[in-house]
């Protein structure tokens, strides 16, 4: 029994990306596309998906926090030519970081109207911001009932420059769903009360809901990173992630042996264990143990036994015995097992798959942006 010491590999396919984006921006047209690339591009690493959006033609971001837009800057090299706006908001506090980092905050309610007006007013210069108007997702924004006020009693609307307005679906993927056409209605109607500025309301799925939805500015994220925006049908989007997990060791089990923890799986054959270097710290779903699978130069291999830490074992009987040996690379996510079917799986969606990739990974960007 020989082991191979070292890494599994994630590959992020850059040009994949970049396609991805010039897609839907063509759907959009001539709405402008902006890129969400919170939570570190999804996990991918906003800086160099940044870069490589930026190469692409997009010109608009959306982090959720300013410490992501502080990082965002950093990592990516761009600057105020390349708008950026937070979600969350930002703290008053934070006004003056924010002024130098030139990220724009999204504001989520009365307060933060009222605050930012202050601010402006003290500053003796308009300060851009947008507004976050709530259409029925009751999560974040401004009411309906905060926006009638708003309406009403514009005054500190005047100290500031609205450069966005924006609202979000709730069930954008749900192309028969009556919310999707409520929460549009909704916010045009708030729009005609407001003063005049550019409006944004779809997400990667609210793109394929048609140009009745597009206004101004769409805000994809997950569709950019290769994630079907269309449950049930055919995804338009290229795939971006792979993961290779490396055979680490390979073992015969005896019939009646079990394998892992809690000896979870049970051997009712001779059988050949494959011992991958993935596990749930790398983002790997511990919900696959004993239910996923994965690909060893195309022949499908069943993840036998709980999904660990570090490893993850699978059985290779069935495979090709000069393709199961350590150091060789089983396939678990891409390729044959695209990430919605992987989070499918794992009963979750490629969204938290994304967000939860590992630090661990050999990362390699594949694409015109090499540097990263
Ligand atoms: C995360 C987010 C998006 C992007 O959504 P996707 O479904 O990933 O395209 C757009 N708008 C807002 C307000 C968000 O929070």
């Amino acid at each position: 029994m020989t082991t191979a010491i070292g890494g599994s590999i994630l590959t992020v396919d850059l040009t994949a990306v970049a396609a991805n984006f010039h897609e839907l921006a063509n759907r959009a047209r001539p709405a402008e596309c902006g890129a969400v690339v919170k939570a570190d591009a999804y996990g991918l690493g906003a800086g160099v998906v940044a870069r490589a959006l930026f190469s692409a033609g997009c010109r608009t971001f959306f982090v959720a926090t300013i410490e992501e837009a502080s990082a965002f800057r950093k990592d990516s090299g761009l600057d105020a030519a390349s708008r950026l706006f937070v979600l969350n908001g930002i703290d008053l506090g934070d006004a003056g970081a924010a002024a130098n980092l030139g990220a724009i905050p999204v504001l989520n309610d009365l307060d933060a109207v009222k605050g930012w007006a202050a601010v402006a007013r003290r500053s003796g210069h308009r300060i851009g911001v947008a507004l976050h108007l709530d259409t029925g997702m009751n999560r974040l924004g401004l009411s309906q009932g905060d926006t009638a006020a708003l309406i009403a009693d514009p005054t500190d609307l005047a100290a500031l420059e609205i450069e966005l307005v924006l609202s979000h679906l709730a069930c954008s993927e749900e192309n028969a769903n009556p919310l999707n056409r409520t929460q549009r209605e909704r916010f045009v109607m708030w729009l005609r009360g407001l003063p005049q500025a550019r409006a944004s309301l779809a997400n990667s799925s609210g793109i394929f809901l048609g140009p009745e939805y597009h206004f101004d500015l769409v805000r994809p994220g997950v569709a950019l990173y290769g994630v079907n925006p269309l449950p049930d049908r055919p995804n338009p989007m290229r795939e971006v992630v792979q993961i290779k997990g490396k055979i680490v060791q390979v073992r015969d089990v005896d019939r009646g042996e079990t394998v892992g923890y809690g000896a979870a799986h049970i051997a009712t054959r001779p059988t050949r264990i494959a011992t991958v270097a993935v596990g749930y710290a790398d983002g790997f779903p511990r919900a696959l143990s004993n239910r996923g699978y994965g690909y060893l130069a195309k022949a499908r291999v069943p993840l036998v036994g709980r999904v660990s830490m570090d490893l993850t074992t699978f059985d290779v009987t069935d495979a090709a015995p000069v393709d199961a040996i350590p150091g060789n690379y089983i396939d678990v996510l891409g390729g044959l097992l695209p990430i919605d079917e992987l989070a499918h799986a794992a009963g979750t969606i490629g969204y938290e798959i994304l967000t939860r990739l590992g630090r661990r990974y050999r990362r390699v960007y594949r694409g015109t942006e090499r540097d990263a």
